[in-house]
């Protein structure tokens, strides 16, 4: 997912900010960096310093003349604004945009653009009316506006965080320890866990008073593997042997 975003910085005026964006980018997993039009060196002392390591991505960064030839391979791009304008734009915040990210970034052939602006003046008004969405970093509204690595800064970590928790839930859906117990399996834990509990007087199914509703629900939500069922039913097995061995 991250290889497929695109970080795409308009007229930049100051190859420090340049490489503290790549800066910003590396530290994130992010790599592709698109300058159009920038008005300074983009390989300089400055830049090279701030990007602290991360230069190879101003060696690999593409320079274009134009927002449209940046972006023409895209299939999202979203522009980066710390003011609103007058013709309200679809608005998200960096966490929205994160989390579409995922599905956005599915297909191979998905490339997503993330346009920020010039120091100076930011997005003009027809850049950002060539952006399907806007997202905006609430700031402070008195002093709403960030330095360009910064922005590109926090939403390149929300973009790392959407990677990172796709990556768990990869890991704990596709690949369980062991399957999961059938239907049957737990309605014969239920039936066990019951008698279990009569025998050791835990449970009067006199007054059962929603417990055996209530222990279904907490199994029912913890969606036990075979194996873990397999230890729940030795547990009340051996509870079983012990209560018998205790009985007058
Ligand atoms: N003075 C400019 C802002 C320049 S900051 C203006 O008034 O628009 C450089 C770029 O960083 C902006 O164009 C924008 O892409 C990004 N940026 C800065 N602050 C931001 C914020 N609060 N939300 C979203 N992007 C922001």
């Amino acid at each position: 997912m991250l290889e497929r975003i695109r970080i795409v910085l308009i007229g930049t005026s100051h190859p420090g900010n340049i490489g503290g964006v790549a800066r910003a980018m590396h530290n994130m997993g992010l790599a592709d960096l698109a300058l159009v039009a920038p008005r300074c060196e983009v390989i300089t002392q400055d830049s090279i310093s701030r990007a602290s390591g991360a230069d190879h991505l101003l060696h690999q960064a593409t320079v274009h003349s134009t927002l449209e030839d940046a972006v023409a391979d895209c299939t999202l791009a979203v522009g980066a604004s710390a003011r609103s304008r007058t013709l309200p734009w679809p608005m998200i915040s960096p966490r929205e945009l994160a989390e579409r990210l995922p599905d956005e970034c599915q297909p191979d052939s998905a490339r997503v653009a993330l346009v920020f602006g010039r120091e100076d003046s930011g997005l003009t008004n027809a850049e950002l009316q060539r952006c399907h969405a806007h997202v905006h970093i609430p700031t402070n509204a008195d002093f709403s506006s960030l330095n360009l690595a910064a922005a590109v800064q926090v939403i390149a970590y929300e973009c790392r965080m959407a990677w990172l928790s796709q990556q768990d839930t990869a890991s704990t859906t596709e690949e369980p320890d062991d399957a999961l117990v059938t239907h049957a399996e737990l309605e014969r834990y239920f039936e066990h866990l019951e008698r279990t509990l009569i025998a050791i007087e835990f449970h009067d199914p006199a007054q059962p008073r929603q417990l055996m509703a209530r222990l279904r629900r907490l199994y029912l939500r913890a969606r036990p593997e075979k194996m873990e069922m397999n230890i729940l039913r030795g547990i009340l097995s051996a509870t079983e042997k012990t209560a018998d061995k205790h009985r007058p």
